[in-house]
């Protein structure tokens, strides 16, 4: 199975090895520090945290993380090219496999000038970038987002995650990745698997965004077990526990 959306720097080595013996053998690391920054270094600082600490960290486990790294949208910074320069570099070195998560939370000005500049860089390289939507506004946020994907990338490289039955007509006929996110307070199993069922099963990639948050690592396994046990076929399974991860991702 994959996990196509955790934040490792926030989780236990215990959390890696119940993940990895429930059978995530991959999960997708994402950038998102959750306090305040007070420079741009400390950004700099989490991003290489994550590619060069917390790769090791959850290997001993067996747990192998692809990481995608990126601004997120409560991680403003007053001077962001440092990160475009060192997401320019990730990007010539193979060391990420997306821009990520980058996205929009409360629409200033320079969030937006910040998530069109990541879009371009993705674009540019033929990336794949992991947008987030938020909890609060998400319909109204998703239709911004939309606009600001369609004008700035390639539609078949955007992943447009944490969505839920409540927005997805916006986005279910463009060309999108959708993530689905089951985590406590946010989504369910049974509501992640009635969206498959309604929508078809090639379109969504699963995850658990587990971070500081209440969280469960365990989501994923636990949302493809319970299709096993309705009867859903393998292929369709398949689909949905690693292959459509693995084509978004070509890993
Ligand atoms: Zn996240």
């Amino acid at each position: 199975m994959i996990d196509t959306h955790i934040h490792a720097d926030s989780r236990s080595s215990e959390d890696f090895e119940q993940m990895f013996i429930s059978g995530i053998e991959t999960a997708v690391t994402c950038s998102y520090y959750p306090y305040k920054l007070n420079n741009e270094e400390v950004l700099l600082n989490h991003l290489e945290r994550i590619l060069y600490y917390d790769t090791k960290r959850a290997s001993k486990y067996g747990l192998d993380l692809k990481v995608a790294l990126g601004i997120h949208p409560t991680n403003l910074i007053k001077k962001p090219e440092i990160i475009f320069d060192k997401l320019h570099e990730c990007l010539e070195k193979n060391q990420i496999i997306a821009i990520g998560e980058i996205g929009l939370e409360n629409l200033s000005s320079d969030e937006i000038a910040i998530f069109k500049e990541q879009l371009k860089i993705a674009d540019e390289a033929k990336t794949k970038v992991i947008i987030h939507t938020p909890r609060k506004n998400k319909l109204d946020v998703l239709k911004i987002i939309k606009n600001i994907v369609l004008e700035n990338i390639d539609p078949n490289l955007a992943i447009i995650d944490h969505i839920n039955s409540a927005v997805i007509e916006e986005i279910i006929d463009e060309k999108f990745t959708i993530g689905i996110t089951v985590q406590p307070e946010k989504m369910d199993k049974e509501e992640a698997i009635a969206i498959f069922e309604k929508y078809g099963y090639d379109k969504f990639i699963l995850n658990s965004d587990i971070s500081n948050m209440p969280s469960d690592p365990l989501s994923v396994p636990k949302t493809i077990a319970e299709m096993k046990k309705l009867g859903i076929s393998l292929n369709r399974i398949n689909k949905i526990a690693f292959k459509n991860a693995k084509k978004a991702f070509k890993i």
